[in-house]
C-alpha cells in the first residue's frame, strides 16, 4: 500500500526523522491558516499517490498566507497523472542548499534489503539512474544487522552527502523496519543554507502482509478511491478483487480460484456472456459465515446475473462446504437471488453432495467438472432474465 506525502511525513515525524512543520487543508482558506500558523513563507503540495507533482505544477513555494490561499485555490483540484487532488499539505518553506536522494527498498531480485543514495537528489531518479549510473550509490543492507550509524556514515560517506545526514540515514531505516514498509524514499532530502538535514518529501509503501501487526496502517486505506464491494470484503477478512464480468466466482485457493477464472471466461466465449465477475478466494476454512459473507459480496454487485462456486475439498471436507453453503443461503435468505452452480470434488465429495441435493435449494445447480459447471453458470449469465 503506498501512502500519501503527509502520511509518509508522520511516521517519519514518528521515529524521529526531520521534517518541516505542516498540516493538511481540504481548502484555500485553511491552506491561509495553516501558512499564518507557520509564519507566511510555505509550501502548498498537492497530495497525490503520485510522483513528478512539481513538474505538474503541484507544488508551490510562497511566500505570504494570501499566496498560500492562492496556491491550494489553484492546486485543489487539479489532476495530475489522473489523479485528482482532494487535499495539498502545506509545510514551513526550507531554504535549500542541496537536494539528495536516499532511499531503502526490497531488492527481491537480489533478496536483501538495498540503500540507494545519491548527491543529485529533487530530479527523477530513474533520469539520474539511467543518464549518470555513477551517480546513483547502491549498497546492500544486511537484514541481520540492519543499518547502524556507521553503516549510515558509509552510505552518506560512498554517495557524496554531507556526515550531517547519518542521523536522519538511521532515523528513515528504522522507519522502514519498525513500520514493516517496503520502500521509504526521500527525494529530495535537503542541506538548508544552515546546516540543517530534513526529509522535504517521503514516499512510504507499506508491506500489506504485515498490516495485522500495525492496527494504526488501517488508518491509512484511503476508502473513498477504493471499489464499495472491494471494502466490504476487506472488512470480512475476504480476499476479493472486483472483475468487469458478470459471472461471479467463488473457489478455495487462490491457484483453484486462479484457474477458475480462466474457465470461466473460455465459457464466457462460447456462451455469449462478458466474463469472470471477481476473483474470490475464501481459503481452506470455507465456514459457513465465510461462505455467506463471500456470497453477500458477489450477490451485492449489480453486474452478477450467475454464480460458480468452486471448491474442492482438502483439509475442509467437502460435506462441511456444503453445509456452509446451504447456511450461507439460509442466513442470506432473499438477498440470494441468483443462480448459483455448484462444483464439488475432492475430500468426501459424495456426502456433500448428498447434502446440496437434500437440501434442494431453488438456485442451486450441481455440476460435475469445472468445465461443466463454467459452462451452465456462462449460459445462466448470458440467459435472458424471466419476466
Ligand atoms: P515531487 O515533484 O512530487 O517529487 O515533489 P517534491 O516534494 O519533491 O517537491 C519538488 C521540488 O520542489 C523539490 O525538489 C524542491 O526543489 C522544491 N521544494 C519542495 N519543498 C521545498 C521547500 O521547502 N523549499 C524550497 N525552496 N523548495 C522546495
Ligand atoms: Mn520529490
Amino acid at each position: 500500500m503506498d501512502l500519501f506525502e503527509h502520511e509518509a511525513r508522520d511516521l517519519f515525524e514518528r521515529h524521529h526523522v526531520p521534517v518541516p512543520r505542516g498540516k493538511v487543508a481540504v481548502t484555500p482558506e485553511e491552506a491561509r491558516a495553516i501558512a499564518v500558523e507557520l509564519g507566511g513563507s510555505v509550501v502548498v503540495k498537492a497530495q497525490v499517490k503520485t510522483g513528478g507533482r512539481g513538474k505538474a505544477g503541484g507544488v508551490k513555494v510562497v511566500h505570504s498566507p494570501d499566496d498560500a490561499e492562492q496556491a491550494a485555490e489553484d492546486i485543489l483540484g487539479m489532476d495530475i497523472k489522473g489523479h485528482r487532488v482532494h487535499e495539498v499539505l502545506v509545510t514551513e518553506a526550507s531554504a535549500i542548499a542541496e537536494e539528495y536522494y536516499l532511499s531503502f527498498l526490497l531488492d527481491r531480485a537480489e533478496r536483501t534489503f538495498l540503500a540507494m543514495a545519491s548527491a543529485e537528489g529533487g530530479m527523477d531518479i530513474e533520469t539520474v539512474a539511467a543518464a549518470k549510473p555513477e551517480a546513483l550509490t547502491r549498497i546492500p543492507v544486511d537484514p541481520r544487522t540492519g543499518v547502524d550509524r556507521a553503516s549510515a556514515r558509509r552510505i552518506v560517506e560512498t554517495a557524496g552527502l554531507p556526515e550531517t545526514a547519518a542521523d536522519a540515514v538511521v532515523a528513515l531505516w528504522n522507519v522502514f523496519v519498525a513500520e514493516d514498509a517496503t520502500l521509504v524514499e526521500v527525494n529530495p532530502l535537503v542541506q538548508t543554507t544552515v546546516g540543517t538535514v530534513v526529509a522535504v518529501d517521503g514516499k512510504v509503501t507499506l508491506d500489506a502482509n504485515a498490516a495485522f501487526r500495525h492496527p494504526a496502517h488501517a488508518d491509512f486505506v484511503d476508502s473513498p478511491d477504493e471499489d464499495p464491494l472491494e471494502r466490504r470484503a476487506r472488512e470480512a477478512g475476504l480476499n476479493y478483487v472486483k472483475l468487469d464480468g458478470d459471472i461471479g466466482v467463488i473457489g478455495n485457493g487462490a491457484g483453484l480460484v486462479m484457474s477458475t477464472l480462466d474457465v470461466v471466461a473460455a465459457a464466457a466465449v462460447d456462451a455469449g456472456a462478458v466474463g469472470p465477475a471477481n476473483f474470490l478466494d475464501i481459503g481452506g476454512g470455507a465456514s459457513a459465515e465465510i461462505m455467506a459473507a463471500g456470497l453477500g459480496v458477489i450477490l451485492g454487485d449489480p453486474q452478477v446475473r450467475s454464480v460458480f462456486v468452486n471448491v474442492f475439498g482438502g483439509i475442509t471436507a467437502c460435506d462441511a462446504v456444503a453445509d456452509g453453503i446451504v447456511r450461507a443461503l439460509a442466513q442470506l435468505g432473499d438477498r440470494a437471488a441468483k443462480p448459483i452452480v455448484v462444483r464439488l470434488d475432492g475430500n468426501n465429495v459424495a456426502e456433500g453432495r448428498r447434502i446440496l441435493v437434500e437440501a434442494a435449494h431453488p438456485l442451486v445447480t450441481l455440476a460435475d467438472t469445472m468445465d461443466d459447471a463454467a459452462g451452465a453458470a456462462a449460459k445462466l449469465a448470458a440467459a435472458e432474465p424471466e419476466a
